[in-house]
């Protein structure tokens, strides 16, 4: 029964003055008052005590003790919210086991740690991924178990806008795609992906682009061997060959140049022969590429600029960097109408270098550019049919921007002439080589 507190205070006031009065009719109402009070006090310590055991009981799943008056009150309160409290306690505990079972069915692996990469959690796809222990591994460093130079400069980076991708320390038949978030005090949760599937399709197109290029080289090289000797004697030819042995010399040179791109992009896909660590001369190797340009350019009489910056030395492979600029210098010579300018400028800042090609030439929709680096996009392909090109250059040049880990910008309209600019990071910037000429020109 619950009481107001004013209520208990009367009881209470009650209870000794009975005991007054009692002591009163015996002749001694201070020691009735006395004993009424101590009666009270002991009690009220019994009750304490009760209270005291109940709280300290480790695991007190238990009801709280029982007692009537004020202090049964109390009980009932404490009673009240303790329940109210197991009742929380029991629902979180669903819901946390909910969402576990949830993660735990996942096929991806998820893991949970705290911002220095100490483990925290995982669910049973991490287990199989990465080979994490359940039972020995919580509280471990993430970086001693998956130790990849790339994984610990990805976890580190705080950069995870796009995912990393590595073979499982566990199975490295496995390939994964590893994807970190940041969440609550810095702890990250990272979710790793089963992509071998994908990767192996990747591998497998790769492969047979590369393999077909390379197998289609030799007869054509055959075939277009006959046709220029057929082309160098067209005068024996009856007339009605000529036009059409010239076509398919023609096509044939197309075809050649198609599969050397194939090839080399193949080359650059895999990384192969690479000599990332060579230092380039890029001021010569413009000065070289304009040369040849402007041989291509021939009775267009382009107007070339050249413009080498500071330090025009970067650590990359020399053949791959040729094939870059000169696909996009060769583009300039395309793709500008006869008197145009052209300007290759390279220049560095804190960001960098920048290789700038700048033509003002016919210029680009702006809806193309996001998709100009794609193999065989050609924007608008009637427009410039007499140019034959297979839109296959500026795709290499992405991939050996990739390699050097550069990017692409293209600023353009229809119109107003072409800019790709290609940023290179700072750390690519080499110094001169030791016994190289000083250059720094402007032509
Ligand atoms: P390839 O270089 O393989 O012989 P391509 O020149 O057509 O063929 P890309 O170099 O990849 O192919 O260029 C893709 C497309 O981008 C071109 O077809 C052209 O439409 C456009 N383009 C590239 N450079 C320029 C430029 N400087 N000015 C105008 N358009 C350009
Ligand atoms: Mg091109």
């Amino acid at each position: 029964m619950h009481y107001s507190w004013s209520r208990y205070l009367r009881l209470i006031v009650f209870f000794l003055a009975a005991c007054g009065v009692i002591g009163l009719f015996l002749g001694y109402p201070l020691q009735g008052l006395l004993v009424g009070l101590f009666t009270y006090l002991c009690w009220s310590l019994a009750q304490a005590r009760k209270l005291y055991h109940w709280l300290h009981k480790p695991g007190s799943g238990d009801e709280a003790p029982q007692s009537v008056g004020l202090w049964g009150d109390i009980f009932d309160g404490l009673n009240r919210l303790h329940q109210s409290h197991l009742h929380t306690r029991d629902r979180l505990q669903a819901e946390v086991s909910r969402v576990q079972e949830s993660t735990n069915a996942m096929r991806d692996g998820v893991i949970m740690t705290d911002a220095r990469g100490v483990l925290e959690w995982w669910n049973g796809s991490a287990e199989y991924l990465l080979g994490l222990r359940r039972q020995s591994d919580r509280g471990q460093f993430i970086h001693n178990l998956i130790r990849s130079p790339a994984f610990k400069a990805y976890f580190d980076s705080r950069d995870y806008r796009e995912p990393l991708e590595l073979n499982s320390p566990a199975r490295p038949h496995i390939h994964l795609l590893i994807q970190i978030s940041l969440f609550g005090n810095d702890d990250r949760l990272i979710v790793a992906k089963d992509v071998t599937r994908l990767f192996q399709l990747e591998q497998m197109r790769r492969d047979f682009v590369g393999n077909v290029s390379h197998e289609m080289r030799t007869p054509l090289t055959v075939i277009s061997g006959y046709l220029e000797t057929l082309v160098d004697h067209a005068d024996e030819l009856p007339a009605k060959w000529r036009r059409p042995i010239h076509t398919m010399a023609q096509q044939a040179s197309r075809m050649e140049a198609l599969i050397t791109d194939l090839i080399l992009l193949s080359k650059l896909e895999t990384g192969e022969q690479m000599r990332a660590d060579n230092i380039t001369d890029l001021g010569a190797l413009i000065t070289e590429v304009c040369c040849d340009a402007r041989a291509l350019s021939g009775e267009k009489q382009h107007e070339f600029g050249i413009h080498i910056g500071e330090r025009p030395y970067l650590q990359g492979d020399e053949s791959q960097l040729r094939s870059a600029i000169s696909n996009l210098v060769f583009n300039a010579v395309k793709y500008t109408p006869a008197g145009g300018q052209i300007r290759v400028a390279w220049s560095t800042n804190s960001a960098g270098g920048h290789l700038s090609v700048k033509d003002t030439g016919i210029g680009i929709d702006p809806v193309h550019i996001p998709r100009l680096t794609e193999r065989f996009y050609r924007a608008d392909p009637s427009r410039h049919q007499e140019t034959g090109g297979t839109g296959l250059g500026l795709a290499i040049v992405k991939h050996v921007l990739l390699n050097h880990d550069g990017e692409l910008e293209i600023i353009s309209g229809v119109g107003t002439g072409s800019e790709f600019i290609c940023h290179f990071p700072r750390e690519r910037i080499a110094e001169r080589p030791a016994g190289a000429d000083e250059e720094g020109s402007e032509a």
